[in-house]
């Protein structure tokens, strides 16, 4: 039986070959590999900065399946909850929101990039606007955590990112409403959109990190289509249900 062997190779590919194999051992004695979510070394996995098993441990939500939000009405044209809130999700989310760690939000912006693309909604976003953080809290925590999330998420889209909403006021966290139409009631008027030219006519990808009763992101997209925006379609990282 004849025997499959590899087509000839030229001296000039070998070395090509042998110096990006190099390349490549050098980078990684450089910059170890090291899981954003659990610390763990070795290989990368496909999606960027995650070892295969917290890859594999990720909760992907059912893209047709609309998640749970208490209240949020019609607020949005759709909506693209990409994660269950469980680990290790949750613990990326964590580290974005309370570690101040913008390298969390490079894993959760490319997870959250596949179930937009897995709806083609891709190509329906003119913008992604993040919804805002109190200038205090983001200064506290040393991130504005959607905004990172945002900025990710706009370079794997190769869409604009707008800072188009701005928070007018802080308010108490979401934890700490005992209802959603009391987490409503505080968020009311809380947002202000900046530049009303930025916004009208655009179909907006609404970014957040966690979105739980939907009332914040809600509040986002009543001042966003008052300010003439034809659609906001909420991207979120995370969710319940
Ligand atoms: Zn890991």
């Amino acid at each position: 039986m004849a025997q499959l062997s590899a087509p000839p190779t030229s001296v000039a590919a070998d070395v090509a070959k042998a110096l990006r194999e190099i390349a490549a051992s050098a980078r990684e004695l450089l910059y170890p590999f090291e899981c954003i979510a659990c610390g763990a070394t070795g290989a990368a996995a496909f999606v960027p900065g995650l070892c295969g098993a917290c890859d594999a441990a990720m909760l992907r939500r059912d893209p047709a399946r609309p998640p749970w939000l208490e209240a949020a009405g019609s607020a949005f044209d759709a909506h693209v909850v990409a994660l269950a809130l469980e680990p290790p999700a949750s613990g990326l989310v964590y580290q974005l929101k309370y570690g101040g760690s913008a390298a969390a939000a490079i894993p959760l912006a490319a997870l959250l990039e596949e179930a937009v693309r897995s709806f083609g909604l891709d190509r329906r976003l003119d913008c992604i606007v993040p919804v805002p953080a109190h200038w205090l809290k983001a200064w506290l925590r040393g991130i504005d955590h959607a905004r990172a999330l945002g900025e990710e998420l706009a370079r794997a889209l190769r869409l604009p990112l707008k800072g188009a909403v701005a928070r007018r006021r802080p308010t108490v966290a979401q934890g700490q409403a005992r209802s959603a139409a009391e987490r409503a009631r505080q968020v009311a008027g809380a947002f202000a959109v900046r530049r009303r030219g930025a916004v009208a006519g655009r179909t907006i990808g609404l970014v957040d990190d966690v979105v739980t009763s939907g009332a914040t992101a809600a509040e986002c997209a009543r001042v966003l289509r008052s300010a003439g925006a034809r659609a906001v379609i909420l991207l979120a990282a995370a969710g319940n249900g």
